[in-house]
């Protein structure tokens, strides 16, 4: 008995801790780098390095905050990749989200390298490559079928199937000089997934039997004890909506959602509805998967949006975005009557099946206003299962961190109290607590088979984009927004007369968005006096040095407008010769 009690001890420890079986006298050494999505939610980026070769992982964007007035969406800064461009042998996409993708167009006007990725991403990044006139660049593509290991530089990639709130989704295994790497980019642990195919976990048991020396895992949804629910469970929630519904039912969500975007609209065939899909990135993102055959719906279910007053009320079913609020989108212009072609009625249903990401709440409220006030009737939190999120809770960070039991942790995708979470579920998962890194955007940390340890920091940081005209706009332009936004801006003019380089006049003060209009004479009158006495009181040799000049002028008004409101505004004086 105690015999057999030992034997089945030793196997029991033995196989908890699979990593023992790597080299740890390996010369191996790797480093990576995070440019973008740490310290964050969402843009980003990382890259993997040997001596001789890189990759990079994922390009994604991200969304400027409230003080970035003008700035449409943030793109990470590539600095450090053109500092190692010469070894980077291919970009490794995970899978078609913004976050992950948004970026490639404004990385390929700069610099160009092979990409792998699975058919809908790479479909996604060519829609962008179009709408950015880099249509030629598909060139680079290479299509990767999962399961299968590619050679890329010093690195061997497999794409594994996972499952998330985008079809085609993939975490990686990466073998390198110094062991095994895996990373599970976004993911949740789908049962049920509404195509069948269930996360691949065979693959990760495969490797972490191997022994995997580092884990890099999703961190989002750190913050949920539990397991994060199934998509088909919104399928149920649809159900029941539509049986409630008697008028036409608008669905909003991600337009990447697509086995979202494909409960519905298998609802609205069901209920007899047809289907009129509208908005730019929901139009295309159902066209593309349409022609991909990851959507099967038939032609005929579908109408245009000019159609839809030929159907009655309950035949029609409009699949549309602005689930976040975006006031460019069409649920938006339909809330807010200006859609060209549909205008709300007491009778619809409005279903928003998300959830607003943060930083969003607001616009989503905004929203909610909006929709109330048009009478419509709003499904949207009051049903628990109107949304799932696309981002594994704990339980299933504890499967993947024990199928695969590595030696090393990197919680990765997502800001510091999501990491932290993260590594302390870890530990309670066998990690030792030292082989733990918390990281931030620009780390540079190196990795063996003997130690993780942070090297260096190199430049990241955002560069900021305006959708309007796909510009970058530069910092200094954002600071000068900033400034007048918050502080306002104050204008003075002044004349110096050419003979004898004396002041003519009084200098011309105007102000805006310091003091009220009906103040606001008065208080230009008091730093006109001011400037006029400076000014007076120059010596003439100090008059002919305009820019001198200017730098009085701001030095007179700052300290005044300082002591007077504590406000820093933007001060632009003006010289003129007379
Ligand atoms: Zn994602």
């Amino acid at each position: 008995m105690q015999l057999s009690i030992d034997a089945n001890t030793k196997v029991q420890q033995a196989r908890m801790n699979p990593w023992r079986q790597i080299d740890s006298t390996g010369k191996g050494k790797i480093r990576f780098t995070p440019l973008g999505g740490l310290g964050e939610i969402g843009g980003n980026m990382a890259v993997l390095e040997t001596e001789d070769s890189a990759i990079v992982i994922d390009v994604g964007m991200s969304f400027p905050d409230e003080t970035m007035h003008g700035v449409d969406i943030l793109v990470p800064d590539f600095s450090y990749l053109h500092t190692i461009k010469n070894k980077i042998k291919g970009i490794v996409i995970t899978h078609g989200h913004e976050d992950h993708i948004g970026a490639m167009p404004y990385l390929f006007k700069e610099l160009k390298f092979p990409v792998y990725a699975t058919p809908l991403a790479l479909a996604m990044i060519e829609n962008k490559f179009k709408e950015h006139g880099l249509s030629a660049d598909t060139k680079h593509f290479n299509f990767v079928t999962k399961r299968e290991i590619y050679d890329i530089g010093d690195f061997k990639v497999e794409w594994i199937h996972n499952t998330h709130s985008i079809i085609d989704a993939c975490s990686l295994a990466i073998e390198t000089p110094a062991g095994v790497l895996m990373h599970t980019a976004d993911f949740k642990i789908d049962h049920t997934p509404i195509d069948g195919y269930t996360m691949d976990l065979h693959r990760y048991a495969h490797y972490g039997a191997k022994g995997v020396l580092c884990l890099f895992s999703d961190s989002t949804n750190s913050h949920n004890p539990n397991f994060t629910k199934s998509e088909k469970v919104v399928g149920k929630t649809f159900d029941t909506l539509f049986d409630l519904a008697k008028g036409r039912v608008i669905m909003s969500t991600f337009s990447s959602n697509v086995h979202r975007i494909y409960q519905a609209m298998e609802r609205g065939v069901k209920h007899g509805r047809k289907i009129c899909v509208i908005g730019r990135s929901m139009e295309r993102n159902v066209e593309t998967t349409r022609a991909l055959g990851f959507v099967d719906i038939d032609d005929r279910h579908f109408i245009e949006v000019h159609e839809v007053p030929k159907y009655s009320e309950n035949e029609v079913l409009i699949v549309t975005t602005g689930s976040q609020g975006e006031t460019m989108a069409a649920l938006n212009r339909m809330a807010t009557d200006e859609h060209r072609h549909i205008k709300l009625k007491p009778s619809d249903t409005v279903i928003i099946s998300a959830s607003a990401i943060p930083g969003n709440e607001g616009s989503v409220s905004k929203l909610m206003n909006l929709l109330m006030k048009a009478g419509v009737t709003v499904r949207y939190k009051e049903f628990a299962d109107i949304h799932v999120s696309g981002h594994a809770g704990q339980e299933e960070q504890k499967l993947i961190l024990r199928l695969v039991q590595p030696k090393f942790f990197l919680p990765v995708h997502g800001e510091y109290n999501h990491i932290a979470k993260h590594a302390k579920t870890a530990v309670e998962c066998g990690v030792d607590e030292r082989n733990i890194l918390l990281m931030s955007d620009g780390d540079q940390v190196e990795l063996t088979p003997k130690y993780l340890k942070k090297v260096k920091t190199v430049k990241s940081g955002k560069t900021y984009i305006d959708n309007q005209n796909n510009m970058t706009i530069e910092n200094d332009v954002v600071l000068d927004r900033q400034k007048l936004a918050e502080d306002g801006i104050i204008n003075v003019v002044a004349q110096i007369a050419q003979e004898n380089q004396k002041i003519v006049g009084k200098p011309v003060v105007t102000t805006h968005g310091i003091v009220a209009d009906k103040d606001d004479k008065k208080f230009a009158k008091e730093i006109e006096t001011l400037l006029e006495t400076m000014m007076l009181n120059m010596k003439t040799e100090a008059l002919k040095d305009h820019r001198n000049i200017e730098n009085e002028i701001r030095s007179v008004v700052r300290k005044h407008v300082v002591r007077t409101t504590k406000r820093y505004p933007l001060i632009i004086p003006t010289i003129f010769i007379v």
